[in-house]
């Protein structure tokens, strides 16, 4: 929904400037850039409903009535910045991901600028209270618009020194260097929006057209600077749907074992954005696989199905604004082979916060426990009875509901997908309704029975783990009857269970 709102507003903002189909202004722009101008106004004029113009000859550059419009539209607070760079005699290109995804037609929440100004001379140009540090050894400074948004503007710099996992820049170098350094074509693209001009010198509008994902100059110097852009190679492919350029590929082969010196940060990041911004990230994680990623980096899912893979395809994406509770189910279903425990491990291994761990263990737990016995449940075509429906809500927690539904559509459309018997949609959609009903009203935790622990005391039950379990029975008693949920009768029951505890312990006493 909010990628559908944010490409809206994208070209309603286009849709204010009049269009040229083909102008003059086009004649010193290279033949990619004028069919992808055409492609553009052809998109836009079909988002927004416009019937095209009239048939023009796409390559004859003809003296156009209509006014020049901007090859790409960054937004009006970074184009503020780029000019005051220009006024204080600094370059100011737009560069990296926003390029890549403005000429592929994807709205980009982050335009970041490359400049020739020193970090310094862009902290002075804009004062200390509009900027912030927030990468100085490697030229980048977080620069605030009128809204106190960050936009990062990072100075012209070539690695002198790189480990496979750290780099030492050296700042004063030409926009070309800066885009030299940079790890695929497709990322080494910069727009002056001063100029309206693109600069291109590795062929990354030519990718784009040709969907491959191909490393700056040699593949293998090129990861061996630094072994993620192996990981990244593979989500921009997997997100675009290109294809990886066949000496990149090997290039990512070779990287493979050597993959795990890259810290656990960087990698949890890498398999983050995959789980946010691509759509089927089935295709990259069998791709790990493939290339032997996980076998380096998450052993354990190196030999998992590929099939089941598939599953994070079936759970919602977090999209551009970035829901963490999406991404966290899909790291559920990308580990839902696992036990939880095999799973936490996993996750702490990649130093995920504890809040993550502690919600993909908990639904793995209630996965495992509950999941087959819902799904042969269903399968059968009878609606569960509502102590049935109750007990399952009990296992799974009200507040779990939601997400673990989620979850067991997902596994279930996968299985499907895979031509399993699986529970009918239907009949899905209409538990998720019942347990959450069941949620709402029933008593199903030790929390809404009548009586506490306190009471039981004061009726004579000795504390002690006996009085745990009699509290358990009696909330199991309730769940298959919440009529019982009354104090008289949970306490009578209560003193039925105490005496049957007593007669156990005494027997078993006895036996010792
Ligand atoms: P996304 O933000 O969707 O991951 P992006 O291309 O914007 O995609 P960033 O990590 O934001 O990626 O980096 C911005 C730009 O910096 C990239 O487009 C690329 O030009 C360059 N870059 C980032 N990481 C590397 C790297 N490891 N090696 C070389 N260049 C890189
Ligand atoms: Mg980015």
């Amino acid at each position: 929904m909010a990628r559908f709102r944010a490409e809206t507003s994208v070209c309603k903002y286009r849709h204010d400037r009049t269009q040229p189909v083909v102008s003059a202004a086009f004649a010193h722009r290279t033949r990619a850039t004028v069919l992808n101008a055409i492609r553009r106004g052809a998109k836009r004029r079909q988002a927004t409903g416009l019937r095209p113009r009239s048939i023009v000859p796409p390559l004859l550059p003809s003296v156009s009535i209509f006014p020049l419009v901007p090859l790409l539209s960054p937004p009006q607070a970074v184009l503020e910045i780029a000019a005051a760079l220009e006024r204080g005699g600094y370059e100011a290109w737009c560069v990296g991901g926003a390029i890549r995804d403005a000429l592929l037609g994807h709205p980009d929440l982050d335009w970041d600028l490359a400049t020739s100004a020193r970090p310094g001379e862009v902290r002075e140009l804009f004062g200390h209270r509009r900027t912030i540090p927030v990468g100085i050894e490697f030229g980048t400074v977080g620069v605030l618009d009128a809204r106190g948004r960050m936009h990062e503007v990072t100075t012209f710099r070539r690695d002198v020194r790189t480990d496979g996992r750290h780099a030492e820049v050296e700042f004063g170098v030409s926009l070309e260097s800066d885009l030299a350094r940079r790890d695929f074509t497709i990322n080494a693209i910069a727009y002056s929006p001063k100029l309206d001009e693109i600069r291109d010198p590795f062929g990354g509008q030519l990718d784009l057209e040709r969907r491959v994902v191909r490393a700056v100059g040699d593949p293998i110097a090129r990861m061996r600077e630094d072994r993620l852009r192996a990981l990244r190679a593979i989500r921009f492919a997997a997100r675009f749907n290109f294809a990886i350029e066949p000496a990149t590929h090997r290039a990512i082969e070779e990287s493979a074992p050597m993959l795990d010196r890259l810290s656990r940060e960087r990698i949890k990041q890498e398999l983050d954005k995959t789980l946010e911004q691509v759509q089927r990230p089935s295709a990259a994680l069998a791709t790990w696989r493939a290339v032997g990623a996980f076998k380096a980096l998450i052993p354990v899912l190196d030999s998992v199905p590929v099939e089941s893979l598939a599953v994070v395809d079936c759970l919602g994406m977090p999209g551009l604004a970035g829901r963490p509770a999406r991404r966290t189910i899909r790291f559920a279903g990308l580990l839902a082979t696992l036990t939880a425990s095999q799973a936490a491990d996993v996750l702490t291994g990649l130093r995920a916060s504890k809040h993550e761990i502690q919600l993909v263990s908990t639904l793995l737990d209630r996965w495992h426990r509950v999941g087959t016995e819902i799904a042969s449940t269903l399968e059968s075509g009878e609606a569960p009875n509502d102590a049935t429906n109750r007990r399952w809500v009990a296992t799974i927690g009200r507040l779990h509901i939601g997400p673990f539904m989620r979850l067991a559509d997902g596994w279930w459309s996968a299985a499907r997908a895979a031509g399993a018997v699986v529970p009918e949609p239907r009949a899905v959609r209409s538990l998720h309704r019942r347990l959450l009903a069941s949620a709402l009203r029933d008593p199903i935790d030790l929390g809404s029975l009548a009586i506490d622990g306190d009471d039981l005391r004061r009726a004579g039950i000795p504390p002690g783990p006996g009085l745990g379990r009699i509290l358990q029975g009696l909330l199991v008693a309730v769940i298959d009857d919440p009529t019982r949920n009354v104090t008289d009768w949970l306490l009578h029951e209560a003193k039925r269970l105490a005496a049957a505890e007593a007669g156990t312990s005494g027997s078993s006493g006895g036996r010792a």
